[in-house]
């Protein structure tokens, strides 16, 4: 079985509306995965299927080797500590430092502070961050925001990191900063990344595997593929 499978998933949500139909999808260990597609596809809807956010309506979603549809309420957490995820908008705590957003996670975990500060500084090296620790998220900028944001979701070390839409709300520049941050990730950690994405440009320049959704349907699958939404066009 590969790190990822999704098999014949569908999800109504209660309002009728069809997110996902009969996804059917596989994900190697170690993969770099764009999933593209008009706003409205299904793109968060597949993200949020996989760190349990979601339940599918039919169908089964393996995220190594465990059926997280079938996780109970109880063991989600376990799933949610194997998973890094970054949002468009940051989701920081705006009282909190930079080293305390990043060492949150850990501490509800109950870690030894000397292991939470040795995790959280190798995390905010690696995303270029350590002049800024002690700094507050509003005095940072767009693209230093998402960076605590990425080095949270590294900070124990998950072997898939989920990003929706992380470059969305940031510019051109700055957003293949990003890209460089997650390749590297994905290059030296092995993290297994996911992400979803309207960025044309990102997605053309990364030359990565790409996924399609349109109206909730896997239309294609590309390894090393370009921004296509619509092969008719
Ligand atoms: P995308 O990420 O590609 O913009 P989403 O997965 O967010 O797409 O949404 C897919 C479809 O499901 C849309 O029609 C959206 O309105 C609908 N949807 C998403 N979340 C919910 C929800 N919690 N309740 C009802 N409908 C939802």
């Amino acid at each position: 079985m590969e790190f990822i499978e999704l098999k014949n998933v569908f999800k109504v949500y209660t309002n009728g509306v069809t997110a996902l139909a009969d996804a059917n999808l596989s994900i190697e260990k170690g993969e770099f995965v764009f999933i593209i597609g008009q706003s409205g596809s299904g793109k968060s809807t597949l993200t949020k299927l996989l760190y349990r956010e979601e339940k599918p309506t039919k169908g089964s979603v393996f995220v190594g080797g465990v059926n997280v549809s079938k996780l109970r309420d109880n063991n989600v957490y376990k799933l949610r500590r194997k998973i890094g995820v970054v949002f468009q908008d940051f989701k920081l705590l705006p009282k909190l430092t930079v080293y305390e957003n990043i060492a949150y996670p850990l501490e509800s975990y109950g870690m030894a502070s000397k292991d939470i500060r040795d995790k959280v500084l190798s995390a905010v090296e690696r995303v270029g961050l350590k002049e800024k620790i002690r700094s507050y998220p509003n005095q940072l900028s767009g693209g230093e925001q998402q960076r605590v944001c990425i080095a949270r979701a590294i900070v124990n070390e998950p072997k898939l990191i989920i990003c929706d839409e992380p470059t969305g709300d940031l510019d051109p520049k700055i957003s293949q900063e990003i890209m460089e941050v997650l390749k590297n990730i994905n290059k030296d950690l092995g993290s297994t990344i996911i992400m979803a994405t309207h960025d044309k440009e990102i997605v053309n320049t990364m030359k990565q595997r790409v996924i399609c959704i349109h109206n909730g349907v896997i239309v294609s699958d590309k390894k090393k593929g370009s921004y296509i939404e619509n092969e008719d066009n």
